[in-house]
C-alpha cells in the first residue's frame, strides 16, 4: 500500500465515526491540483542536470494552500500528495484559515554546492510561480530546506511578480519578515502537546523520561524545550546513529557537539544505541521527530512508552496504530502535535500582510494557547466518539472543512 493510500485509513475511520456526508468525503479524498516540473540546473562543473519537483494543493476550501517544500532523494508525487493532505487536516485541527499544500524536489542536498542549491531553488520557483502566491499557496521549510532557501524563494518570486513578496513564503529570516519564535515553533508545539498528554495520563512533567528520534529542526527544539520543561532525555538518534545515557542527555550541549561533528554520534558520556533498542526503551514519552514510517507493525509490539508524541509527519503506520491502541499507548498524532510550525507560519504571514511585527512573547503566548485549545478539543472528541486521538483529530478537522464546503456550495 502506498503512503497516500495508508494516510486515508484514519481519515476513513473518522468519516465513518462522524457519519460525514458522502459529498464531503469524496472531495477530501482527492487533492485539488498537482503539478510536476522538471528543472534544468547548470552545475558547477559546467554540465546541466535536470531535477524533478512537485507541488500539490490538496485543498483550498478553508483558505490558500499552506505547506513546506522538501528536498530529499526519496521525494515522490505520492509522498507530496500525502504531506499536502496532512497539511489540510493539520491547519483545520488548529483552526487556521488555510488549506493544505506541499512541495518537494528529488535531490540529495549533500551532493550540491550552495550555488547549485540556489539555482535549483530559483528554477523550482520559476516553474511553479503560476500556481503559488500569497493568496493561493504559501510555501515553507521542510526537510533539508531552511530560512536561507526560503530567502532565495522569496527573492525569485519577487523578481517574477515585480513587487516585494514577503507573504508568499514563511520560515524566512527575521531580516526578510520572518517571525520571532518560528525556528522553535514546531518543537514548542510538540512539547506543549506532550505536556497536555502527560496531564491526561497523570504523569508529572518534572522527571518524566523521554527519547527523541531526529535532531534537526523539530528534534533539537523538542529536546531543548522538553529539557526546559523538566523531562529527562535518555536517548537521541539521527540518520548517522544513536546515543543513550541513563543520567540524561543535555540537549544544549548535544547541539554544540552536533555543530562541530555533524551528528549526535559519540557525544561525551553516552553509549551507542541501535534503532530497534531505541524504540523499545522503557520511557514515558517517545518523540519521533525524523521521518515517516518509523513505528511499524515490526517494532510497535516492543514499545513500552506511555505516550508517543509525533513531531515528524506520519512516523507511525496504520498497522502499528492498531497494536499501540490495543496496548493503550496514547499516540498524540502528527496533525495535532506538530501543528506548531504552521501555526507560527500563519502568524508570520499575518505579520507580513500588515507589515507589523509581534514580540517573541506574543508569538509564544498565542501559539501555546491555540495548541492547548486544539488538544482539549481533540481529546474531548476522542472521549465522545470513543476513538483514538488520531481519529479524533481527523474528526475535528473534517467538522471544520465540511462546514466550509457546505457554505461554499461544494456539495
Ligand atoms: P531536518 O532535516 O531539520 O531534520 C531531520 C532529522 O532527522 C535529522 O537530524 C536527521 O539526521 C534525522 N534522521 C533522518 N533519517 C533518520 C533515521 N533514519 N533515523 C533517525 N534519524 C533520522 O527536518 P525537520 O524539519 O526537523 O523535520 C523532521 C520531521 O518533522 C519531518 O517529518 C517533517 O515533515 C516534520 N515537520 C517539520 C516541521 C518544521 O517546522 N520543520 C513542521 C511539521 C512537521
Amino acid at each position: 500500500m502506498g503512503i497516500f493510500e495508508q494516510s486515508q485509513i484514519p481519515l476513513n475511520a473518522a468519516i465513518k465515526a462522524m457519519k460525514l456526508d458522502d459529498g464531503a468525503a469524496a472531495i477530501i479524498a482527492k487533492p485539488e491540483k498537482t503539478t510536476e516540473v522538471n528543472i534544468p540546473v547548470r552545475m558547477d562543473n559546467g554540465k546541466t542536470k535536470v531535477f524533478t519537483g512537485y507541488r500539490c494543493q490538496h485543498s483550498t476550501v478553508m483558505g490558500p494552500a499552506k505547506g513546506g517544500v522538501r528536498y530529499h532523494q526519496n521525494v515522490s508525487m505520492d509522498e507530496v500528495k500525502t504531506l499536502a493532505f496532512w497539511m489540510t487536516c493539520k491547519c483545520a485541527v488548529a483552526g487556521l484559515p488555510y488549506g493544505g499544500g506541499k512541495g518537494g524536489i528529488i535531490v540529495d542536498v549533500r551532493e550540491l554546492s550552495d550555488g547549485e542549491l540556489e539555482r535549483l531553488t530559483r528554477g523550482y520557483i520559476d516553474k511553479i510561480a503560476n500556481v503559488i502566491g500569497e493568496k493561493k499557496d504559501i510555501p515553507a521549510p521542510d526537510m533539508n530546506t531552511n530560512a536561507k532557501v526560503m530567502g532565495w524563494m522569496m527573492d525569485e518570486y519577487s523578481k517574477i511578480t515585480g513587487q516585494f513578496e514577503p507573504g508568499f513564503v514563511t520560515g524566512k529570516d527575521i531580516s526578510l519578515g520572518g517571525s520571532l519564535g518560528r525556528a522553535a515553533a514546531t518543537g514548542r508545539g510538540v512539547v506543549t502537546a506532550a505536556l497536555e498528554a502527560l496531564k491526561v495520563k497523570k504523569i508529572k512533567a518534572k522527571g518524566a523520561t523521554c527519547i527523541v528520534q531526529g535532531f534537526g529542526n523539530v528534534g533539537s527544539w523538542t529536546a531543548k524545550l522538553a529539557h526546559d520543561a523538566g523531562f529527562k532525555i535518555l536517548a537521541v538518534t539521527d540518520v548517522y546513529g544513536g546515543i543513550r545515557s541513563d543520567d540524561g542527555i543535555d540537549p544544549y550541549k548535544l547541539e554544540e557537539h552536533v555543530k562541530k561533528k555533524g551528528s549526535v554520534v559519540k557525544f561525551k558520556g553516552t553509549k551507542e544505541i541501535k534503532n530497534d533498542e531505541f524504540f523499545a526503551m522503557d520511557v514515558d514519552v517517545i518523540f519521533p521527530c525524523a521521518l515517516e514510517g518509523q513505528i511499524t507493525k515490526d517494532n510497535a509490539g516492543e514499545i513500552k512508552a506511555k505516550i508517543i508524541c509525533e513531531g515528524a509527519n506520519g512516523p507511525t503506520t496504520p498497522d502499528a496504530d492498531v497494536i499501540l491502541d490495543k496496548k493503550k499507548i496514547m499516540v498524540v498524532p502528527d496533525i495535532l502535535a506538530n501543528g506548531g510550525g504552521v501555526t507560527v507560519s500563519y502568524f508570520e504571514w499575518v505579520q507580513n500582510l500588515y507589515r507589523y511585527f509581534w514580540t517573541e512573547e506574543e508569538v509564544i503566548d498565542r501559539q501555546v494557547k491555540l495548541m492547548v485549545k486544539a488538544f482539549a478539543e481533540v481529546h474531548a472528541i476522542s472521549q465522545e466518539f470513543k476513538v483514538s486521538l488520531r481519529v479524533a483529530a481527523y474528526i475535528a478537522a473534517l467538522r471544520r472543512i465540511s462546514v466550509a464546503m457546505r457554505f461554499r456550495g461544494m456539495y
